[in-house]
Parts: C-alpha cells; structure tokens; sequence
C-alpha cells in the first residue's frame, strides 16, 4: 500500500492533488511545505491529510519530490483558519494557504532566517542560577539586559553556557532582534477617566473566551488607551496580542507608542510596506513575539499563544482585500477568534453598520466612550458654506479664505481635506469639451502638473501631458476640477505666507509620515492638503480648523454604502479638529447644506444617524439586514461578459430564500482594456447564501465559452 499524500496547490481548481510520499519523507506533518511536479513544472505546496488510497490510478501519482523543512509548517490554527476562508469565501484552499506566507517562503530555494537572537526567558528571568555556574549566571545577567545573537556567542566561545540555559529553560532562542540603542524613553498609563474606567470593567470579565466587543469611543476618548490596557493584562497572562490596523502608515506610529508602554515586551510588525527581508523575518518572529501590530494579512499570521484581537478603526475599507481571496480582514479576525477561543475588540469613532448593528442586537458587546479623554478637549463646532449662494474660486468660498488665515494669524494649524488627488481630475478642452478619456478605461485621466503626466488612477495607464488636443487640435487645453496638487497651489496664491504641506498617496511613504508628523508636531506647517489620509490617525493638538471641500458627490451616489464612508470621513476629518485645549471649527463647503446627514454630523451624532441609516436599509433589505454575493465577469466584450452571467443565473440552483439579481455592467465598465459586469446575489439568510453559491459555483466553473476572468465577491464593499 503506498501512503497518499493530499497537497493543496495554489491553483484555480478548488480540489486537493495527490502525491505518492517516497518511504523517506514518511514523517511529514499536515502544514509542511512540500515541493511536487504539477504538469510540467514544480511547485510549492501545503502538506494536508495522509491516506493509503487515491482516485488517481498508481501508475499516474508523482512522488512528492522533498519537504521544505528549512521553514516552519503552517500551525493546526492556520489550516484552520484557511479552511474557514475557503469555504466562506468559497476560494480556493491552496491558494489561501499559500497566499498567508511571505513570498520569500513560498519559494523554494533555500532558506536560511537571520542568526536567531539568545533572550532571556520569564523563567530566567526569576531564576536563581546556582553560584557554581558563574559563567551561566554572568550570561544570564547579561541576557536580562538585553539579548545576545549567536553570532557573538560564537566569538565569545558562549555556546556551551548558552545550551545549558536553553537546557534549564532559562533562556531561548528567539527570531526577535533585540530592541534598538534609540529606544523611546518609556511612559506609564495615565490614570484611567472614569468612562476608560467603566468600559475596562465591562471589557476585562470577557477577556478569557471568544466573544465580539465593540468599542464605539468619539475621536480622542482614548480607544488606544483602552487597548494597551486590554493587551496588558493578556500579556501578563503568558499570551499574545493581535492588533490590526488599517494603513501601513500608521504602523511606526503606533509601534513606538506601545513600544514606550511596554519596554519588556516582544513586537513584531507585518505589512505589505516591508521588505521582502524584513517581512520574512517579522512572520518568522510572530510565534515568539508579545505583541503583532499590522494590517490586513497579519490576519494570517502564526501566533500560537494568541489572547486577543483587536481590530482598531474596525470600519475602515482597507481591510477588505479587493483582489484575489476578497477576505475581511475583520470578519476573518473574528473567525479566527472564535476559533482560538479569543476575544476579539472592534474599536471606532464610526462603526461600520455591519458591526453597530451586532451590537444593537445585542451580539457583540457594546462598549461606549463618548467623551473626549482630555476634559479640555472639546468637539468642534461643524458650520456649512451653502455653495447655492456663495460664489467659489478655484473651488474655494471666501468664508473658507476668511478662516484659514484667521487661523494661520493666530499661529495656529489648519487642515483641508479633498478626496481627489492629482492636480486636476481631468484635463479640458474648452472647444471641442475632450475630457481626457483613459484609452483602457471607462475613467478619466487625471492630471498630474508636477510629474507631467496624466495618469489613471484605475489601471496605471499614463502618458505625457498633450500640448494640444488630441481630437481638435486645440491648444488650449484647461484642468478641470480641483485635485490636492492645484488645491495646494491655489492655497499658495491666497495665503502666501503659509507653509503649506501636502499628503496623499502620491508623496505618502511610510517613512515620510512620521516625518511629516513630526513637521507638524513642531509647528513647521500651517496648512495640511490631503486626501482621506488625512483622517487617519495624526493627533495634532495645534490643528484647530478642518476645512473639507467638494464631498457632495458622496451625497447622492448610486452606492448605498456612499453615505456612511462619507459620514465616517466627516467625522474623523472632524476628530482632527481641536484636540487639545484649543477649540476646534469645521467648516464644510456643500451645495446640499439641507442634507439629513448633515445634521447629525452637526450634533456629532454617530448613533443618530447609524440609526437613521440602518431604517433606510432594513426597509430596503440592504446589508447588514442582507447577505450578498456579487459575481465579477471580465471579458473582450461587454456582451461576452454578460452572456457568462446570464448563463450563470439560468444555472442558478433554485431557493425562494435568494434572489438573483439581473447581469448589468459594472459601475466601472472597463479597466484595463476589459469590460466588466456583475451579478448580484442576495439574501436574508447567510446560512442560504453560503449553500446555494457552494451548489452553484461548479456550475459556473462548467460555463463554456470561458471569459478572461470570473470571480466570486462574498460580502462585496464596491460594486
Ligand atoms: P482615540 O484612539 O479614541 O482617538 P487616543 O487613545 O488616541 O484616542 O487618546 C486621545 C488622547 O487622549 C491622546 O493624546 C491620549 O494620550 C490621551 N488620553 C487617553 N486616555 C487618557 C487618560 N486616561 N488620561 C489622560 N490622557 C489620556
Ligand atoms: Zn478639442
Ligand atoms: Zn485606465
């Protein structure tokens, strides 16, 4: 009887592949990386169950070729995990579990990590060494200040020392690198307010089992404040934190942060901003680590010894990916969490609904904070510019002029928030009205002065700006619309006497952040031009006004999901406003000052209009009070593309409690040179949803003739 062994592959098919295990490699575990020949070429796969039989004639299996056992196997948990997301996700398992490692490991050309580091365990750290063993006491006493790497253990001639600590479990080897010279000075907790106060009593009972609690805390309540105290005490209980945030961004922010709190303890970050290096290192040293601070896909990251999860801005869009295993990185968190046994902790000043309504249900635990942490700090007042009666310049009201230098006189900071990056969302011809149309997109390109190029912001196309117009010969041609880069320029025309600083994804590098920060921080700029970026993070207590220009697209979007991001956005652009002792303004410039949304932004009334909102889609059986599933075609042609949904809903399996949508083109309708449509899928009942795609998509797999590209979208965010 040869032994079977199933290997999940990253491949298209959602099936496992059976391989014959060669009498040497018998000992394989489940999550072991294993190189096996597929068609003509070797490829790297996930070891899963043994068996002593397969559907594969003997004469056609291939032998497992070797075991990649210079990487640790992928833990029980992570199968686990990966096996929710296929199923939920209805995604292939190879492609999940592949897709959880560094790149660098799914290659298989050896490996070797960084010269592990000697620490000191918790053990050896309360240990007593007997006074005999001066050479291991002396090594201890120094593995207590700091760790030591084998490389210069190995020069000290340490190595026999170093294997006895080991020995007595007083000290181990870690992948963790010791903390560096420069580490911050350490602070302590503030004393907790007594809103910190009740929510820590409310949240610390549930600390030790799975359970979802849902922290809506106002900007500046003290959120982060609540987390260190949560990680804190599952720290002192042996565990490890997971913390998730949104933006890369933000990262060397918050490190340093926890790092000051926590000056013993063990971090490690995962993000997709690292180096290729760096990030197979971190996810090396995320078994051993305290405290994992990253985004979205350190979802996936081992942690044996996991005691919480906290999900920070839980509502923010980045952590759903949009491309490939279309995963929530929130919802997989809580997966994970349940799994594990773990509590996980959703903290915003804008809860998603999806979460807020669990926790009106109910379902999760509703913890509030709804004052400011430092009692000086007031919310700011949020006045309208009623753009029906006051003229615009340059996409600027004289109100608006009237408080940025009102502002900048009194050496204080201001911010001014523009969802449009570029220098213009488009260039103009005023003779024949071209629109610089993207040749592979139903977009427009945008016009970027600086780098002399118009770009699409959808496919990457970009090309040098024309000196006349490419359909009349007209060379005149005008930027239209406002993007942050003319938006800084026209500042500068005004208020010439500011300095001026512009952030968005165009001059955003990690690095430059902190930074920037720190610019500001230092009083070296008076005005911010940003994108939504802007509203992450940053806590700047001179920054007094908030000034958000041309957000009426939002208002009236065919995306019903358009009025809560903008709403969340409000609020937080709001929540940089005033946040020290200084009181805050926002001024708002809109053409629709009569709009409900407004209101409720007025009186910083999130509940209110969560509320309002949630009536809105209940009455019109939209999410969270529905479940959807949107089928993603791309095709040469709009017609081949719709032809592959209308195919897929007559082969839909029939169940009353879903309803099938009709095939239409995407809002978006080419990107890249393909058009794209969708279907949209539907139902009151997740439990109905998941079995009616599970019975449908093979169907859809069988559809002939094939389209460039389908996908299945499970709990779609942008249509
Ligand atoms: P959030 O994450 O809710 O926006 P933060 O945790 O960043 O709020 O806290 C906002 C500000 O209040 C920070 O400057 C923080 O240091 C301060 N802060 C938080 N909790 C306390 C406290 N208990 N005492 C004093 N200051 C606090
Ligand atoms: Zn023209
Ligand atoms: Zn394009």
């Amino acid at each position: 009887m040869p032994s079977i062994l199933q290997v999940a592959l990253d491949t298209p098919l959602p099936r496992l592949f059976d391989y014959r295990l060669p009498d040497g490699l018998a000992t394989v575990q489940p999550g072991s990386l294993v190189e096996v020949p597929f068609g003509r070429t070797l490829q790297i796969g996930v070891a899963l169950g043994r068996q002593t039989d397969s559907t594969i004639v003997a004469d056609k299996l291939r032998d497992v070729i070797r075991v990649l056992d210079d990487r640790p196997a992928l833990s029980p948990e992570i199968l686990r995990l990966a096996q929710f997301c296929a199923d939920y996700y209805h995604h292939p398992l190879g492609a999940i579990l592949l897709a959880t490692l560094p790149p660098r490991l799914r290659n298989a050309s050896p490996f070797a990590a960084d010269t592990p580091w000697l620490v000191a365990t918790e053990a050896g750290r309360a240990a007593e060494p007997l006074a005999r063993a001066k050479s291991q006491r002396a090594l201890l006493d120094a593995l207590r200040a700091a760790p030591i790497s084998r490389a210069t253990l190995r020069e000290q001639k340490q190595g026999r020392h170093a294997a006895a600590l080991v020995e007595a479990g007083w000290a181990a080897w870690s992948r963790v690198p010791p903390r560096p010279d420069d580490a911050p000075p350490t602070t302590d907790a503030p004393p907790a307010t007594a809103e910190q106060h009740a929510a820590l009593d409310a949240l610390l009972p549930g600390l030790g089992a799975f359970g979802v609690h849902l922290i809506h805390g106002v900007t500046g309540s003290g959120k982060t404040e609540l987390y260190l105290r949560l990680i804190d005490a599952v720290l002192a209980d042996g565990k490890q934190a997971l913390v998730l945030i949104p933006e890369i961004a933000l990262t060397p922010q918050l490190e340093q942060h926890f790092r000051r709190r926590f000056p013993e303890r063990r971090f490690a970050t995962l993000h997709s901003g690292l180096s290729e290096k760096d990030r197979t290192e971190h996810w090396l040293a995320a078994p051993d680590c305290d405290v994992l601070l990253g985004t979205r896909l350190s979802v996936f990251a081992p942690l044996p010894r996991l005691g919480l999860i906290v999900v920070d801005e839980e509502h923010d869009g980045s952590f759903k990916q949009q491309d490939g295993l279309r995963y929530s990185a929130r919802d997989v968190a809580i997966a994970r969490g349940k799994q594990a046994g773990v509590p996980v902790v959703l903290g915003s000043a804008t809860p998603s609904l999806e979460s807020y309504a669990q926790a009106l249900n109910g379902r999760y635990q509703l913890v509030e904070l709804k004052q400011r942490a430092i009692s000086q700090a007031q919310l700011p007042d949020i006045e309208l510019v009623d753009l029906k009666h006051i003229p615009v310049d340059n996409g600027l009201t004289r109100p608006a002029l009237t408080a940025l230098g009102e502002t900048l006189a009194r050496g204080e900071q201001s911010l001014v928030f523009l969802n449009r990056r570029g220098y213009a969302p488009a260039l103009y011809c005023p003779s024949c009205a071209w629109v610089s149309p993207c040749p592979r997109c139903s977009a427009r390109l945008v016009l970027h002065r600086t780098a002399h190029r118009l770009k699409c912001h959808h496919c990457g196309y970009e090309t040098r700006i024309p000196s006349e117009c490419p359909s009349c010969g007209n060379p005149d041609l005008k930027p239209l619309g406002q993007g942050t880069q003319r938006l800084e320029e026209t500042l500068a025309a005004f208020l010439p006497a500011a300095r001026i600083r512009r952030i968005d994804r165009d001059t955003m590098r990690p690095r430059a952040w902190a930074e920037l920060g720190e610019a500001v921080h230092g009083g070296e700029v008076d005005i911010l031009v940003g994108t939504q970026m802007l509203a992450k993070g940053h806590d700047f207590p001179n920054m007094t006004l908030a000034l958000i220009l041309d957000t009426d697209g939002a208002l009236y979007s065919p995306d019903f999901r358009a009025t809560e991001r903008l709403f969340a956005q409000l609020m937080q652009v709001a929540g940089r406003a005033g946040r020290a002792d200084k009181p805050g303004r926002v001024l708002i410039q809109t053409a629709f000052p009569d709009h409900p949304l407004f209101r409720y932004l007025q009186r910083h009334d999130y509940p209110g209009y969560a509320r309002a909102l949630l009536a809105e889609r209940k009455q019109l059986e939209l999410p969270p009070f529905t479940r959807q599933v949107l089928v993603r075609a791309e095709a040469t042609t709009m017609d081949a593309a719709l032809a592959f949904l209308q195919r897929a809903a007559q082969l839909a399996p029939d169940d009353a409690g879903v309803s099938v949508f009709g095939a239409t083109p995407a809002p978006m309708a080419r990107v890249a040179n393909l058009e794209r449509a969708q279907l949209l899928v539907q139902s009151a009942s997740r439990q109905a949803l998941q079995k009616f795609v599970r019975d449908w998509r093979p169907q859809l797999e069988a559809i002939k003739p094939r389209i460039a590209r389908w996908s299945l979208d499970v709990d779609p965010l942008v249509f």
